[in-house]
């Protein structure tokens, strides 16, 4: 059987609670409102950013026929005045009604392409303005871009995919969209699953990030996730507990006494250890 890798969102699950982890690796699945509005508001927002990616590509190609168009403009113009100052006169005026059509032609292919770079420009700048993503790259490990991030560790058997990555000149930060209501400061396991990515980053680009981002809402300001040598060991204490129990040598159980973190757990009806307000 192979072995199983672990997934950067199940670091997270695993920081809420170790039996949490564990419950879901045996099948017993997430149940509950949230949960469900939680994966709906994930597909939106995956959908926003391919979106916004779809038309940084389109609008990448508009500009690149558009300067094939201007080109063909100075060519057709070049050989025009040549043929003009070679020919006779008799000719001359025939030819020049010809390329003059011909010009036209042109300039009107070349006005449609630069209208259609204004309006995908438009819809671009709309977009990064409503994402706060400002001016810097991203990329998305799904395939969209040419540069595929895929974020994977044997050294940690762990594996991810951030929701995109911002490329700011060598630096990549990877940028997890949680969709519950902000809070003041990230939740733990939050955390914890941002730094698995910043461990991932690390691993497969050679180049430490300086931080991650956790976004709750994709129109939310980030919270910048300091990639410091603290987070790093937490990141591995947690990995080698996780694989430690998945290996046998540890079992996983509540790691909290708090009933309320209880009440709010998606797998609290199959919970063999959940705690009740007395
Ligand atoms: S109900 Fe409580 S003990 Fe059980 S998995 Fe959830 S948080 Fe952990």
């Amino acid at each position: 059987m192979s072995k199983h890798i672990i997934s950067a969102s199940e670091m997270e699950r695993y920081g809420y609670c170790p039996l949490s982890w564990h419950l879901d690796l045996k099948g017993i699945d997430a149940e509950g409102e949230e949960v469900t509005s939680g994966v709906e508001k994930h597909k939106e927002i995956g959908t926003s950013l391919t979106n916004l990616l779809v038309e940084e590509k389109k609008s990448r190609e508009t500009s690149s026929t558009l300067l094939t168009v201007v080109g063909m403009i100075m060519a057709v113009v070049t050989i025009a005045l040549f043929i003009l100052w070679i020919s006779t006169d008799s000719l001359r005026v025939n030819l020049g009604v010809i390329l003059l059509i011909i010009g036209i032609g042109w300039m009107l292919v070349a006005s449609f392409f630069l209208y259609k770079l204004l309006v995908s420009t438009e819809k671009i700048d709309k977009l990064r303005d409503d994402y706060k993503l400002g001016e810097e790259t991203i990329e998305t490990p799904d395939g969209l871009t040419d540069d595929t991030p895929i974020l994977k560790s044997t050294k940690y058997n762990l594996a991810g995919r951030p929701d995109f990555i911002i490329k700011k000149d060598e630096d990549r930060i990877p940028v997890e969209i949680k969709t519950g209501r902000p809070p003041k400061a990230p939740f733990f396991s939050h955390v914890l699953q941002i730094g698995a990515y910043c461990l991932l980053t690390e691993e497969t680009f050679g180049k430490k990030p300086p931080m991650g981002h956790i976004r709750y809402g994709i129109d939310n300001s980030p919270h910048e996730v300091i990639w410091d040598a603290k987070l790093k060991n937490l990141v591995i204490d947690k990995l080698e507990e996780m694989n430690d129990i998945l290996a046998g040598k540890m079992e996983a159980h509540r790691n909290h006494k708090r009933a309320g973190k209880c009440n709010s757990c998606s797998r609290r009806k199959n919970c063999p250890e959940r705690l009740e307000y007395n």
